[in-house]
């Protein structure tokens, strides 16, 4: 049994946009040791350069704890390109590199190798099967699913998914060790999966309103309409327009996780033509400076008042719903709560639940409207929605 306080050691593998952030939170959170592998000596300090720009600006806000500092805190960061000799002293290693199964088994055999006995193996993979990546190591007892979500700094949701063999032990210290992440809008939610399932809860929702903003880029590029003016649209529910938010996660790593629920759900899923010759190209949004939208100058200069009047907030809501509907009837997760507080706590948008009690049937006939006009047979409502059923299931 391993014990809480006997893990001081993190080592984030893959340092882009999640592994500096996974960095960041466990600087903050404490542990002794904290050390960044990747590729080359060269990313290692471009995250290490965002980490103290991340750190700075708590410290200047005052949000950082007491006690702590930038420089205190950068002084627990250790740098090493070499994997073998940045993991053969770790208590709890996490995974962050690119959403491609091929490279997390090959990576997740070698954690398997030289990691010590007791440290635990954990996978920040978006939508991938815990346990076809934990079959790669020899110790899969240890490994486990534990997705968060950017701003991690910010958001307090981690998904924690087990594999097939991962132990109960291993799911506690997991569970421990994400607590110790601070996270700005408060205590860290941690719902665990009944069991395995693509996409997990949020990006099984958010995979399938993929499929709307899919066809919605196609439809924009066949009729002209600037991608901002859908983007406008959302303007007074979201943050972030949803294609720009598209831009931040990373083109590659949305066009690799819908690649993998394309062959794990449906076809229906499958990236369009438009981000397939984005990613080709490597135009991968923010961090290469150009995807949907042109980043090179800084933020673009989008005019929220020019508006589409394409983007149909009923029928995106309508497509959580009964994603959400199939997750329940799946049994993967046992509460229609759980999703709504995970959509809420992840990505900061209230979930389908909550409005669907009073919306479901109109939402249906939109959803059928919609299949039968763009002939995408994935979006059909399932029986749980349709009935309403749902209502007077566990809360
Ligand atoms: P990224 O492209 O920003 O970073 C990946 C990093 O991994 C790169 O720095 C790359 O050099 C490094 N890398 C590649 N192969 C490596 C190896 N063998 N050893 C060490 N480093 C290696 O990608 P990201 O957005 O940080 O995504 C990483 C993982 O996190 C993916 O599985 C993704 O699905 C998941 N994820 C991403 C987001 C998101 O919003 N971007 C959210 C949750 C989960």
């Amino acid at each position: 049994m391993v014990n809480i306080d006997d893990i001081s050691t993190i080592a984030i593998i893959g340092t882009g946009i999640m592994g500096h952030e996974i960095a960041q939170v466990a600087l903050m959170g404490g542990f002794k040791t904290v050390i960044l592998n990747d590729l080359s000596a060269d990313i290692i300090n471009n995250a290490e350069k965002k980490i103290k720009t991340g750190l700075k600006k708590l410290e200047s806000k005052g949000i950082l704890n007491e006690g702590y500092t930038t420089s205190n805190l950068m002084n627990s960061l250790v740098k090493e390109v070499n994997l073998e000799k940045a993991i053969y002293n770790a208590d709890f290693i996490i995974e962050a590199i690119p959403e491609v199964m091929k490279l997390k088994k090959a990576l997740f055999k070698k954690l398997g190798e030289f990691s010590p006995e007791h440290a635990i193996l954990a996978t920040n993979t978006s939508t991938m099967s815990i346990s076809e990546i934990a079959s790669a190591s020899n110790k899969p007892h240890k490994v486990i699913g534990c997705h968060f979500f950017t701003p991690i700094v910010v958001l307090r949701l981690i998904e924690i998914i087990k594999g097939k063999k991962t132990s109960e032990d291993t799911v506690e210290v997991a569970k421990a060790v994400c607590q110790r992440f601070p996270a700005l809008q408060g205590k860290r939610f941690l719902p665990i999966l009944q069991k395995e399932s693509p996409g997990f809860i949020v990006n099984r929702i958010t995979g399938a309103t993929s499929i709307y903003l899919n066809w919605l880029l196609e439809f924009s590029r066949k009729k002209g309409i600037p991608l901002e003016k859908i983007d406008a649209d959302t303007e007074s529910f979201a943050e972030i327009g949803p294609f720009a938010k598209l831009d931040h996660l990373g083109l590659d790593t949305v066009y690799n996780a819908l690649s993998y629920l394309a062959e794990e759900l449906s076809p229906e899923f499958a990236p369009g033509k438009t981000l397939t010759s984005l990613v080709k190209n490597g135009h991968l949004g923010l961090k290469t400076g150009k995807g949907l939208f042109d980043w090179k100058e800084g933020n673009p200069n989008f005019k929220k008042n020019e508006k589409a009047g394409l983007f149909n907030i009923d029928l995106f809501m309508a497509i959580q719903l009964n994603e959400g509907c199939r997750l329940l009837e799946d049994r993967i997760v046992s509460s229609y709560k759980l999703i709504d507080d995970s959509m809420m706590t992840g990505m900061n948008l209230p979930g389908p639940f909550g409005p669907g009690k009073r919306n479901y049937e109109r939402w249906t006939r939109l959803l059928e409207e919609f299949v039968e006009n763009t002939g995408i047979n994935y979006l059909k409502p399932c029986n749980l929605m349709k009935s309403g059923g749902f209502i007077k299931m566990r809360k």
